[in-house]
């Protein structure tokens, strides 16, 4: 039996409590959990899910954006797809296989995936993947049926599209749909075609919020995506706040590979000043993304140790606010192990 002792302030529970803990690990879960009296400068949290990302666009990484999104990132002409289609299968690998690494390092050990080209595109991926990182793929032109969902870039209303998501409901695959990106053009297309998943609703009314909250339609926000990408320059956009209080699912990711890194701790910090959303529900974004593998990722008895540790440094000192100053102090710099269940992985 493998067994170990950690000792650290812990964001405990499903109100990520912070509360200074000693933690029983053994084969891979939290066997118990006590009360510890003395402080501890170690900080520990559970494990994130990066809840929307497309990581073989790493290939094209901080390429300028220098055209209007379509240009960018549509398919099939957008110059992403153009880079994509250009490199070669050993390199998009090689590149994925460094994302998933990088994105572990800091503390994500779960991921869901748009991934292009097809069933070939699928088994890139699953080449790259780690076995202590959780995958969720979504393909598209076929690869769906290689993958655990389908994944529609936009909602057009065309009979194809709605062949094509009735096909992959049928073999049993989760539906995920960018929808309210740059506007509300593909909003009612994408909702008629029943998502189990929404990427974006940066440009959601009232009516779109109330419509998701009620058919309990999980939201994946991607902020520093819609700001980089031009589509908001405003912090009611998404109307993250809206979507909390009309009792929204709402689910945390980076986006594009290209553009923007896939640290979660980068993405926490910016929700946290941009858009002022209290820390605690944004470590609820975080994690909650799990769920579309039936997994929950929370520190209490019983759970699995999934668990990033942190050198708390000086804000463990002064700190009035561990959750505040968990985004805004310390980040992903300071993290000092990542621990995958079973498989103990030290930087
Ligand atoms: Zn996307």
């Amino acid at each position: 039996m493998q067994e170990e002792i950690l000792r650290g302030l812990a964001f405990t529970g499903d109100g990520f409590t912070p509360q200074n803990v000693e933690i029983v690990i053994e084969n891979g879960r939290i066997a118990e959990m006590t009360e510890s009296k003395t402080a501890c400068d170690q900080w520990i949290v559970p494990a994130f899910f990066n809840a929307h990302t497309h990581i073989a666009d790493t290939v094209g990484m901080d390429t300028p954006i220098d055209r209007p999104l379509a240009d960018l990132v549509a398919p099939p002409n957008g110059l992403k797809h153009r880079l994509l289609r250009e490199t070669p299968p050993d390199r998009l690998v090689s590149a994925m296989r460094d994302t998933i690494r990088f994105m572990k390092a800091t503390g994500t050990l779960g991921f869901a995936d748009f991934r292009e080209g097809g069933p070939d595109g699928v088994d890139l991926l699953k080449q790259a993947a780690d076995p202590s990182v959780d995958m969720l793929i979504f393909g598209r032109d076929g690869g769906e049926f290689a993958a655990g969902g389908f994944g529609l870039s936009s909602a057009k209303g065309t009979k194809a599209e709605e062949d094509a998501v009735r096909l992959a409901k049928q073999a049993g695959k989760l539906f995920a749909v960018h929808a309210g990106e740059a506007g509300v053009k593909d909003i009612d297309a994408a909702f008629s075609l029943e998502p189990d998943l929404i990427i974006h609703a940066t440009h959601f009314s009232k009516a779109h919020i109330r419509e998701t909250a009620d058919r309990d339609i999980p939201i994946v926000i991607c902020p520093r995506s819609n700001w980089l990408l031009g589509a908001t320059d405003d912090a009611q956009r998404p109307p993250v706040r809206e979507m909390l209080d009309a009792g929204c699912r709402v689910f945390l990711g980076t986006d594009n590979g290209m553009f923007v890194a896939p640290d979660m701790f980068a993405e926490a910090a910016f929700l946290q000043t941009v858009y002022k959303i209290d820390p605690v529900d944004i470590l609820r974004m975080m994690t909650d993304g799990f769920s579309l593998l039936g997994k929950k990722s929370r520190i209490g008895v019983g759970g699995s140790a999934n668990l990033t540790l942190l050198a708390g440094g000086y804000p463990a000192r002064w700190t009035k606010n561990p959750p505040v100053s968990l985004f805004a102090r310390i980040g992903s710099r300071g993290i000092t192990r990542v621990i995958s269940g079973w498989n103990t992985n030290s930087l």
